[in-house]
């Protein structure tokens, strides 16, 4: 999976997506107040920013790589 789009008309700008990138893809623009993709080509197809609760992001099917973070 690689992060394809963010619709802006469900973006609410709750921030998780940002928050659980672990490759810093995706930043929120603070003038619209809405989740932009920013650094698409660091995306590790990681997945972790399709639990946005709103459904705005789409992610394109490709290779899957396992991650394993250290949150300590
Ligand atoms: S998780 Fe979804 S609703 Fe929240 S900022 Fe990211 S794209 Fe927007
Ligand atoms: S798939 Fe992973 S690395 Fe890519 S934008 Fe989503 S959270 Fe970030």
């Amino acid at each position: 999976m690689a992060i394809e789009k963010i619709d802006h008309d469900l973006c609410t700008g709750c921030e998780q997506c940002v928050l659980s990138c672990p490759m810093d893809v995706i930043r929120m623009d603070e003038e619209i107040n809405k989740a932009v993709i920013k650094y698409v080509e660091d995306c590790m197809y990681c997945g972790f920013c399709v639990d946005c609760p709103e459904k705005a992001i789409t992610i394109l099917p490709g290779p899957t790589q396992s991650v394993t973070l250290g949150w300590g």
